[in-house]
């Protein structure tokens, strides 16, 4: 089909679930001048305090900016336009320390005639309904991802993995990035979603297949998918951005016209697979980490780099203890008087926990601290664990040998 017999819409929705007070999605779409859309962006934020939604937000706004520049110089400066957003964040986070650690996943599409050039970092997902068939565009930058690539583990298996938010990359954590692309061209009747992870975490991909062709119309699609995430538990923010392909003659999007042609994504540069440059490890960690408390297990803890004294989850003499004290840096451990040793070796954990808990890992309270390092010890997949701790013997009892904190100690 000839791009100018396309018509193109767009249709985003934003929720901020059932659990979560505030929202840190956030989506983008921007309209050249005869209101044809031109780029799409969803955005997924993290971080303590505000630093979730003020780097989502910040991140938008400077691809925003670059909308006008990408349609001069064509798709090549999308990488460039995400690269630019990583630096505002990245520089943001460094001058203000209430939002230090904070990070944003970004998906964006450059709409370039039929064609839409996609721009990867983090675990938000492209992707197309094509002919009855939904495909993922996008590669995940998680760990999870990682280990599917690495053959550790089944594609099946990350679906509910207990680490799969644990991302690789992300916008604002790191000076610097790599940014996957992806293009393909679009047919009439295609249907292309962009989501945060609240929605493909928490709902598989036949229930959003089913949700995109049992609702032709777009704004009523995007809403089936929002209340299918809630009726999920909605613990997560979720986004949805739907936008369609028409040709003149309408036809049901998503539909079966073109039921014959398959969705082959071209690849602009190969995402890249397998570990990442060590540099980025040690940062992007603490955003995993903080992704991983804070979606997954809790809600409500984040990582605390300035803190003066805290509850500190870290590691001494092989086992996973409590500090009262300040977290590490990168040239010190954690400093302060352990009040409980756990009886979790570090071993048993997967490299990146033991890097993370090497540096501390601090919680606002000790109840925050248990929590964790519970979490560690149930929800790190077996087979990263060598030797699975045995059930806590009799005399012991529970999973951490309680010494109680000094009494008068101050809460963080
Ligand atoms: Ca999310």
């Amino acid at each position: 089909m000839n791009s100018s017999q396309l018509k193109i819409t767009v249709t985003g929705l934003t929720d901020k679930g059932l659990v979560r007070e505030d929202n840190e999605d956030g989506f983008l779409v921007d309209y050249k001048t005869d209101e044809s859309p031109r780029v799409i962006a969803v955005a997924d934020g993290m971080g303590g305090h505000e630093g979730g939604e003020v780097a989502s937000a910040l991140a938008l706004e400077v691809i925003s900016s670059w909308c006008e520049r990408l349609e001069q110089r064509g798709s090549d400066s999308l990488s460039e336009a995400v690269l630019d957003a990583n630096r505002v964040v990245w520089s943001k986070a460094k001058e203000d320390d209430a939002l230090d650690r904070m990070g944003t996943t970004l998906t964006v599409g450059f709409i370039d005639d039929s064609h839409v050039h996609l721009a990867q970092v983090g675990d938000s997902r492209a992707y197309l309904l094509r002919g009855g068939t939904l495909q993922q565009l996008t590669v995940d930058q998680t760990l999870v991802q990682q280990l599917v690539d690495s053959g550790e583990i089944t594609q099946q298996e990350a679906i509910r993995h207990p680490q799969r938010s644990f991302l690789t990359q992300s916008v604002g954590t790191e000076p610097d990035l790599s940014v996957d692309r992806i293009s393909i061209e679009l047919l009439a009747g295609d249907r292309l979603v962009l989501s945060s992870d609240g929605l493909h975490g928490y709902v598989d991909n036949d229930t959003i297949r089913q949700a995109l062709q049992d609702n032709p119309d777009s704004k009523r699609a995007c809403k089936a998918l929002v209340d299918a995430a809630n009726n999920a538990g909605g613990h997560d923010n979720v986004t949805v951005l739907i936008l369609d392909a028409s040709g003149d003659g309408g036809g049901e999007p998503g539909g079966g016209a073109v039921a014959s042609q398959d969705a082959t994504p071209i690849l602009v540069s190969k995402p890249e697979l397998g570990a990442r440059p060590k540099k980025r490890s040690r940062a992007l960690i603490g955003v995993g980490a903080a992704v991983v408390l804070a979606g997954i297990l809790w809600g409500g803890m984040f990582l605390l780099k300035q803190a003066t004294t805290a509850h500190v989850v870290t590691t001494q003499k092989g086992r996973v203890v409590i500090l009262l004290g300040s977290p590490g840096t990168d040239e010190r451990a954690p400093q302060g008087e352990v009040v409980e040793r756990s009886n979790l070796e570090l071993a048993s954990l997967p490299e990146t926990f033991q890097r993370e808990l090497r540096a501390g890992i601090t919680a606002r309270s000790l109840e925050e601290a248990r929590s964790f390092i519970d979490s560690l010890r149930n929800e790190v997949p077996q087979r990263l664990e060598p030797s699975p701790p045995p059930p806590p013997p009799a005399e012991v009892p529970g999973p951490i040998d309680a010494t109680p904190p000094p009494s008068g100690t101050p809460a963080p």
